[in-house]
């Protein structure tokens, strides 16, 4: 049986109190809940301090160009559909640099987890606003108050045609563990978008704020979390920001699965050997 020091890596960096620390807390406890191999996970992500995780759990790991993590974490879940692939990132990462990966991501369907560590800020680089700030926030670069309203991941993933979309919060990490759970188990693309504090840069949206201005959609349900229109419709209704499991469809194919529809077909790693090809592999990295 696992326990969570078999994912257990190299200290953090992050800030003491970090949203962030919930979410490698919940991603472990789900890794020893659901028995993966840490060498059958692999934690692809961005640049932020969010991206940072795939450091600190046992695990392989990379990290792509800023907002280009989803392309990569597909391209390595159909060569090798064994692995448990999980992309994880920020909000700057993922809803502005990378916000064309993140639509068409989501239309493809690759069976990978998306974690996006919502924390309303830029916190790597000191501050800036960012794709999900709160109209109103003042930042370095936005001294008279940001004008935009905020992108909602969740409701964007469902338009685009998700077939597994959440929000949880890293106060809450019992539940957020569930909604890791459920989006590893899901046979597709799964977001989690996760309210995920930043103690230093921004000071509105505390984990106080959070516990005060949140509403769970699936505790219980008022409607059914496999009918996409209810689904947007009971986010659309809510009064304070939603989060929960909102909405889940296990029945459509994962892109792997569609792309590799001939099960005789082995999965592209199999040739990828790099047996008796050193010389040539020293070539191509002189
Ligand atoms: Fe976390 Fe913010 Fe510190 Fe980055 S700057 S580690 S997001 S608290
Ligand atoms: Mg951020």
């Amino acid at each position: 049986m696992r326990t969570i020091k078999d994912y257990e890596s190299v200290d953090s960096t992050w800030c003491p109190g970090c949203g962030d620390f919930g979410v490698l807390s919940a991603l472990k406890k789900a890794a020893v809940d659901l028995e993966i191999d840490p060498k059958d996970l692999v934690v692809i992500t961005g640049i932020g301090c969010s991206s940072k995780i795939n450091e600190y759990i046992k695990c392989y790991g990379y990290h792509g160009v800023h907002g280009r993590a989803l392309p990569v974490g597909t391209i390595v879940k159909v060569a090798n559909p064994a692995l448990t692939v999980v992309v994880a990132g920020g909000d700057g990462d993922g809803y502005a640099i990378g916000m064309g990966h993140f639509v068409h991501t989501v239309r493809r369907n690759p069976d990978i987890t998306y974690i996006v560590m919502n924390n309303q800020v830029y916190g790597l680089t000191k501050g800036q606003f960012s794709p999900t700030s709160r109209p109103g926030m003042i930042t370095g670069t936005s001294p008279e108050g940001t004008y935009d309203p905020p992108v909602d991941g969740v409701a964007l993933a469902l338009t685009a045609g998700a077939t597994f979309a959440a929000r949880g919060f890293s106060g809450n990490p019992k539940h957020l563990t569930e909604l890791f759970k459920a989006g590893i188990q899901h046979p597709g693309f799964a977001l989690i978008d996760v309210l995920s504090p930043c103690v230093t840069y921004n000071d509105v949206n505390t984990y106080d704020w959070f516990r005060e201005n949140i509403e769970y959609v699936d505790q219980p349900y008022d409607y059914d979390p496999t009918d996409r229109a209810a689904a947007i419709g009971r986010i659309m209704r809510a009064v304070k920001v939603p989060v929960g499991l909102v909405y889940r469809n296990p029945d459509r194919p994962s892109l792997h699965q569609e792309a590799l529809a001939d099960p005789a077909r082995p999965p592209i790693a199999a040739d990828l050997t790099i047996d008796g090809r050193y010389e040539e592999l020293q070539e191509l990295f002189v």
